[in-house]
This record gives structure tokens, C-alpha cells and sequence, in this order.
């Protein structure tokens, strides 16, 4: 048993736990943080998978917490990244419908944008889709200046190592898996595969884990964590000069995803990806990955097969396209015809977090919950890494309220 106490364990190495540490830490210098992340790493699971975009809030329903929050958090990680040398770049996107029976949802990504406030979102013809990027190909497209790129697991290092020079009492604990919790006189206690911490109160940011960290923790929830396996293919090198910056296709406004886009990445090279594929573990990034009790856990509950009934033919098609390169290259034909097999290799794979409701439906919104001396991040889906600073003051607000340090 460790014998120190602290103030406020947060559970999860990703950019929400870390953003969450930082607030708290600058807001409250003398209180003892103590971050546990399961890896030997920051930032392993899917703050270091994803696209590495700055969303701009332009899909988001007005007046919900994704919208709102990504907005603000975006333009704190701006800031943030100027003031600490972070790679990004204001770049800027363009949205393209390949065909016209497209239109309609464009347009509705459009009024979203307006009425989220963004400026200087525009349509534009495929004269200019082809100005900004001269091998994209479409009917019409949008303009959106704010989007961008960052390198998210920068950040994440970069808030742990402010978090520590703040206060260099607090700490963060590598490669410890939370087990399970208990009680100790007025204290609690968390328990890892090799240790057990005391603290006063916990905030759990655990990923694709918050819902089982959740009801481990004794909060009450319906809903369960599915994942969704999104893997990408690279440019090679002499196919670099195809892509300037980002292009999206119009998204599919029934899902949470957007589409496979194609990413300048902040080293330099392009992604194309990534497909949203439902995976049997959660943490699997390998096409034919399987875990018995995420499996179990999934195929027992109700909303997984309300998913896969309302969404049979997505899911089918998804998985053809996973294991065919070839159907993978049409997609991105869509928007870049010239495209070529030899022009993409295999990349990477990452696995997205999504609280499903008992109706199947993935599309809800930012959630966050209290539990016993407790806060849990029940859901922090895309644009969760743009908005991390946003949805950390709203963490330490409940926080300051509700547990009185
Ligand atoms: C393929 C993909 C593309 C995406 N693209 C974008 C994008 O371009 N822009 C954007 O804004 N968002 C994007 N997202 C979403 C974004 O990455 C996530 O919303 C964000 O990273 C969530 O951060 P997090 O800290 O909540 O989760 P994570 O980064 O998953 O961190 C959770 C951490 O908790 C740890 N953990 C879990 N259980 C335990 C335990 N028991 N004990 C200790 N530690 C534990 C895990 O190891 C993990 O490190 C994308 C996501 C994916 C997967």
C-alpha cells in the first residue's frame, strides 16, 4: 500500500485525462493529482490512433456539447499549441459531394456550421475544389478555413510534464491497470495490478473501458462501450503531391463517422481513412483481432444487435472494404479519381470508443456522469481530442463544486 493520499486520481493517460489534470492542476495548484494509465505510454489507445484533426464544429447538432465544446476546446488547443511549440497547422478543409444526389446533406453540414457559429465557411464550385486542391474532383463543395492538424500526442506529453512542473507533488503512474475500488476510514482506495493509491476522489477517463470502470465503480448505466476499428492507408511518397491538405467526403448523416477523408499528417506524410469497422475487442487494432469477454459483452447486449440490424448493409459493406484494398482505393476515387493502387500502402488501424444506447444508436453526444466521490467520462468520441480542453473545464467545474477540496 502506497502511503500517500492524494487529492484527486484520474484513471486514463489519454488527451481527456490529461487535459482534466492540467485544468485542475492550474486552477488549483495545491492539490496532489495522481494520473494511473494502464500502458507503458501517454496516449496509447485513441488519442495516439486518430486523424490528428482539429475539428471545426461544422457537423455538429447546434447546441450540443460536441458542438459547443469543440469549438471553445479548439480554439484553447490553438493557443495552447502556439504558447508550447506544439506541430499544427491552421490548414483549413474542404468538403466535397461527388454527386449531386449529396447535396441535400451538404447543405445541412452547411446550415450546422452557420448556426454554430463558424465564419467564413463557404460553398464552393468544382472549379474551386480544384483551385484548392487541383487533383480532387467533385459538384460542389465547402470551404471550411478553421479545421486543421495538430499532433495530439504531443499535447498529451506536453500537459503531463505541465501538470508535474505545477505541482511536482503529483504524480503520474505508467503501466498500472485499475482493478477495483474500496474504502478505507474516509479515504478511498484504488486498487492496480501492483499497487493500491489513496485518494480522496477519482475522475475516470478511460476510453473504450469507461463503461466497465463505471459499473465497477458502482455507477449505474444502460448503456455499453462498443468499438469501432478504423484503419488507414498511406500515400507513398511519389503519390504525396495529390493531397495538399484535408478533404472530406459529405458525411453519411445517420452515423457518427465521417467518412474516409484524406489527413496531412504533421510529420508531413498523407493519410487516407480511416473505414468504421465494428471490432471483437476494444482495444484490437489487428483486422482479425478477438477478445472473448469484449466479445461476450458486446453480443449480449441489446443494442448491439439493434446496431447491426439498422445497419446490416453499412456493416457488410465496412467489412468488405476492410479486407479489400481494391474497394478501399474506389471509395477514394470518389474524391481524388486519379488515385491509382500503387499510389496507397497499408497504414495504421485505430479503434474508436462509442457508448451505444439500448436502441443501437451511436450518434449521442458528450457524456459525463458522477458516481461515489467519483466523476466518470462515459463518452468522448471524435471530437473528444479537439475539444479536450473544453470538456476539462467542465470536468473540473463539477468537480470544484461537488467534491469541496
Ligand atoms: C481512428 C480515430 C480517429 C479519430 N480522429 C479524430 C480527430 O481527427 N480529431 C478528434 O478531435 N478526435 C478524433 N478521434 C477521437 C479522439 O481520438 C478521442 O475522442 C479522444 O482521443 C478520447 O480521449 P480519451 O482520453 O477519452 O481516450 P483514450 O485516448 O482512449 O485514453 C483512455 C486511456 O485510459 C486508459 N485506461 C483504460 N482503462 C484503464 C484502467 N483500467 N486503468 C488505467 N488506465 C486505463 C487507456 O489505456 C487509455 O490510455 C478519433 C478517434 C479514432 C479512434
Amino acid at each position: 500500500m502506497e502511503t500517500d493520499l492524494f487529492d484527486i486520481s484520474i484513471i486514463g493517460g489519454g488527451i481527456v485525462g490529461l487535459a482534466t489534470a492540467y485544468k485542475i492542476q492550474k486552477s488549483r495548484p495545491d492539490l496532489r493529482l495522481l494520473i494511473l494509465e494502464k500502458e507503458a505510454v501517454l496516449a496509447a489507445h485513441q488519442t495516439g490512433h486518430n486523424s490528428g484533426v482539429l475539428h471545426s464544429g461544422i457537423y455538429y447538432t447546434p447546441g450540443s456539447l460536441k458542438a459547443e465544446n469543440c469549438i471553445d476546446g479548439r480554439r484553447q488547443m490553438v493557443d495552447f499549441a502556439f504558447e508550447n511549440g506544439i506541430d499544427h497547422d491552421i490548414c483549413g478543409k474542404i468538403i466535397v459531394a461527388s454527386q449531386l444526389d449529396e447535396l441535400p446533406a451538404m447543405e445541412k453540414v452547411y446550415a450546422n456550421g452557420i448556426k454554430n457559429g463558424l465564419t467564413g465557411v463557404r460553398k464552393i464550385s468544382p472549379e474551386e475544389i480544384s483551385e484548392i486542391e487541383p487533383f480532387c474532383k467533385g459538384v460542389a463543395g465547402l470551404w471550411v478555413p478553421d479545421a486543421g492538424i495538430i499532433d495530439y500526442v504531443a499535447v498529451t506529453q506536453k500537459l503531463a510534464e505541465l501538470v508535474t512542473k505545477i505541482n511536482p507533488y503529483s504524480e503520474i503512474r505508467l503501466g498500472h491497470a485499475v482493478k477495483f475500488f474500496s474504502k478505507d476510514a474516509a479515504q478511498n482506495l484504488v486498487h492496480t495490478d501492483n499497487a493500491h493509491f489513496r485518494t480522496k476522489k477519482m475522475i475516470f477517463c478511460g476510453g473504450l473501458f469507461a463503461d466497465r470502470l463505471a459499473r465497477r465503480q458502482g455507477v449505474s448505466i444502460q448503456e455499453k462501450v462498443v468499438g469501432f476499428r478504423g484503419d488507414y492507408y498511406e500515400l507513398t511518397e511519389g503519390a504525396e503531391h495529390k493531397i495538399r491538405n484535408l478533404i472530406y467526403p459529405v458525411p453519411n448523416l445517420d452515423f457518427p463517422f465521417l467518412g474516409v477523408h484524406f489527413t496531412r499528417m504533421t510529420d508531413g506524410g498523407i493519410e487516407c481513412g480511416p473505414n468504421a469497422v465494428f471490432t471483437f475487442q476494444r482495444e484490437g487494432y489487428g483486422k482479425m483481432d478477438f477478445n472473448l469477454e469484449d466479445t461476450l459483452d458486446a453480443l449480449s447486449y441489446s443494442g448491439t444487435w439493434q446496431l447491426f440490424k439498422k445497419n446490416w448493409r453499412f456493416g457488410i459493406g465496412e467489412y468488405r472494404r476492410a479486407f479489400s484494398k481494391n474497394l478501399f482505393l474506389k471509395t477514394l476515387q470518389r474524391l481524388v479519381p486519379d488515385l491509382s493502387e500503387p499510389d496507397i500502402c497499408q497504414g495504421r488501424s485505430g479503434v474508436r470508443a462509442l457508448l451505444l444506447n439500448k436502441r443501437g444508436d451511436t450518434r449521442t453526444d458528450f457524456r459525463i456522469a458522477r458516481g461515489e466521490d467519483s466523476i466518470h467520462v462515459l463518452n468522448a468520441p471524435s471530437p473528444a481530442a479537439t475539444a479536450a480542453l473544453a470538456i476539462a473545464d467542465i470536468i473540473w467545474k463539477m468537480a470544484d463544486k461537488e467534491f469541496r477540496l
